[in-house]
């Protein structure tokens, strides 16, 4: 039943530009990442009239390095942890010569190409600040902006949030108790190895950034240890040869199936608590996927050791819950993000412990015309769901589409978020955790359903 993933075909290039329809409602989508500029592709091809403003001066957001927007989490040795073919737009995959698991410049010319392959570049306004959205009297959306040209004001039918989550950095909530004389940094300040070298290294996390961090320490710092409060099951990024999420099941299979496939990938990859790091509390399958192919030999080397979690801070050293402690002059917290939106009043939007449950992971139940893209945090790759997500908010600004009636929603909305949430542990980082091949699939049913409720079928 498993099948590997197929290659896409790549869709003819625009050429000609495409005149918005002043009879459909207006959007305004905010931030041109990959959510973003998937979601401006998507208005720009159905004809609804729409301004996109990005904060900075260039397409891709975390996955520009240095962005000038100062919000890329990206760092110099960053490459995806998604295999091309899983993070590419349907109609539009990475070029041939790109390896399984292509750098960050590479990506981030990718959706530069998209952009213009479509032709919609026009359609976005860079070095854009938006830097209020607020609900009108009348239902509409009023979004201040600051560009160029100055502040400014507009109203709009819709407004698309695509301005990322991973740029507001989460630092451990309390503060551990003592003093420190050396720096910290969080992980999304982490650009180069150059800031570790000749340190004294602990690296405090167990996701991806925290595996890439603590490799780049072993190979330059003067000492490296890795601290983790708890243990993850940590994947390699090739099992039998082949990037490991390049074998897909059908995907009208439960979560229970993908979650199987997760734990066989994490016996085959070996439980690196075997080489010191805590032993996971969870079953394999139970937490959102670490990849790594560098730490497995970091730790054998010695070069890089493992530590349980902080107990305190003490001057010159880092002490641990197991009583020992180590000379550090580096802390790098790769302790994840925050979810916010600080152009939406809190009392609106807002995502206390990175919550914010929505239909489909898209719409606001109580918002009429707030839609986020991209905001999810699937087992797989974001572009194609933020992909899918653009062209169903599309189709329901053209009428094509219809949601279900209020009470509908909400009843759908509270299923699907115990359903999400009963799979993992609990933990701010997994509040948005989607099946990639499974959202795919069920938007899909989603959108027949959508589509009956417009033409009464
Ligand atoms: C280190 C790291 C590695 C990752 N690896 C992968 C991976 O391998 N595969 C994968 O699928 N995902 C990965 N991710 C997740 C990542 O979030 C997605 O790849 C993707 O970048 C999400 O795109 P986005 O457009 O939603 O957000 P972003 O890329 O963050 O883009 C948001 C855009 O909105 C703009 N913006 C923000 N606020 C405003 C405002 N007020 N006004 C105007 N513009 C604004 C920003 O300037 C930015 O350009 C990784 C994330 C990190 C941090």
């Amino acid at each position: 039943m498993a099948y590997l993933v197929k290659p896409k075909d790549r869709a003819p290039a625009r050429r000609e530009r495409l005149a918005p329809d002043p009879t459909l409602p207006t959007t305004c989508v905010i931030g041109a990442g990959s959510s973003g500029i998937a979601a401006a592709k998507a208005l720009y091809e159905a004809r609804l009239p729409f301004d996109c403003f990005e904060l900075g001066s260039a397409i891709g957001g975390t996955w520009v390095h240095q962005n000038p927007n100062g919000q890329s989490a990206c760092y110099e040795t960053l490459e995806i942890n998604t295999s091309c073919p899983r993070m590419a737009y349907s109609d539009f995959p990475m070029p041939e010569g790109y390896p399984d698991y292509a750098a960050h410049h590479q990506v981030a010319d990718y959706f530069a190409a998209y952009v213009d392959h479509f032709g919609f570049r026009h359609t976005i306004t860079f070095d854009t600040r938006v830097d209020r959205v607020e609900h009108t009297d009348d239902g509409r959306w009023r979004v201040s902006f600051t560009g160029p040209e100055g502040a400014q004001q507009r109203e709009y039918d819709n407004v698309m949030v695509a301005n990322g989550h991973h740029w507001d950095a989460r630092l451990p909530e309390p503060a551990y108790p003592g003093t420190f004389n050396g720096t910290q940094i969080h992980s999304h300040a982490y650009n180069s190895a150059e800031q570790l070298r000749g340190h004294d290294v602990v690296v405090v996390g167990s996701g991806n950034s925290a595996m890439d961090i603590a490799v780049e320490a072993s190979k330059v710092a003067r000492s490296a240890h890795i601290s983790q409060r708890r243990g993850q099951w940590v994947l390699r990024k090739f099992l039998l040869g082949m990037p490991s999420d390049q074998v897909t099941l059908p995907s009208w299979l439960p979560w229970w199936v993908t979650s199987a496939r997760l734990a066989f990938g994490a016996k085959l990859s070996g439980n690196v608590a075997k080489l010191g790091l805590p032993q996971p509390e969870h079953r394999p399958g139970q937490s959102h996927p670490v990849q790594s192919e560098g730490i497995r030999g970091a730790l054998r080397s010695g070069k890089l050791l493992p530590r349980p979690g902080i107990e305190r801070l003490d001057g010159d050293r880092v002490v641990f819950t197991d009583g020992s402690s180590v000379p550090c002059d580096l802390i790098v917290w790769a302790t994840g993000y925050r979810v916010t939106f600080p152009f939406l009043d809190p009392s609106l939007v807002s995502a206390p412990g990175n919550d914010l449950p929505l239909w489909k992971r898209m719409v606001h139940p109580d918002l009429p015309g707030l839609f986020f893209i991209g905001l999810l945090q699937p087992v797989g790759a974001v572009m194609p769901l933020s992909e899918a997500q653009s062209a169903f908010v599309a189709a329901l600004l053209t009428g094509e589409l219809a949601l279900p009636p209020t009470a509908e929603l909400r009843t759908e909305l509270a299923a699907d978020d115990t359903a999400y949430k009963k799979r993992f542990y609990q933990s701010a980082r997994h509040t948005m955790e989607v099946d990639f091949d499974h959202y795919l699939w069920e938007l899909g049913r989603e959108r027949k359903r959508a589509a009956e409720r417009v033409t009464g079928s």
